[in-house]
């Protein structure tokens, strides 16, 4: 379920709610039992670490098809959150290509850093689960960088993906209540 804290945002941004207006920009319309579907797999990826259960897939925006996935491996570098691991599975596989036809799905919300490397690749569109900002994720984790995805966004001049939150998120805020600690 999409709760309040659901955002739509873009540039003729995707809109994912049954029977809204289609969307005008680059993505096609996409149902929200696909965003589900894409998402579970993000969630099963953050499933792999226990300890940090930051998981991320890439999907091909017209198709669904996943194409790239990964997990946070923060403990051996300190750049590897779930979204860099996955952007690297990408390019490995792919090349450094097509963004603008991929969605990223991940676990949580992407931080300032990840935000800003999938503004610099260009990528279509960005769907998290658990705001960063949760009180769930605030008990578990600690608190984040302040400054949230969209405002990353809006900080950006040269790109407007589309951006939704809060897909699955019951399911991912008792994954990160629930992980194990050090
Ligand atoms: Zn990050």
């Amino acid at each position: 379920m999409i709760t309040k804290r659901t955002m739509l945002l873009g540039l003729g941004g995707l809109i994912c709610v049954p029977g809204a207006k289609p969307a005008r920009g680059a993505l096609p319309p996409i149902p929200m039992q696909r965003h589900e579907q894409a998402m579970r797999l993000a969630i099963e990826q953050g499933r792999k670490n226990a300890y940090y259960p930051y998981g991320a897939v890439i999907v091909k925006a017209a198709t669904g098809e996943p194409v790239a996935a990964g997990v946070n491996d923060a403990r051996a570098n300190p750049t590897l959150h779930g979204e860099i691991v996955c952007m690297n599975d990408y390019v490995k596989k792919h090349g450094n290509r097509d963004w603008e036809e991929m969605i990223l799905y991940t676990t949580c919300e992407p931080c300032p850093m990840c935000m800003a490397a999938l503004l610099w690749a260009r990528i279509g569109g960005v769907v998290f689960a658990s705001s960063a900002f949760s009180p769930a994720l605030r008990s578990s984790v600690g608190d984040p960088i302040k400054l949230s995805a969209k405002e990353v966004i809006d900080a950006a001049p040269f790109h407007k993906p589309m951006l939704l939150g809060g897909v699955l998120e019951a399911e991912t805020d008792q994954m990160f209540l629930n992980r194990k600690q050090y």
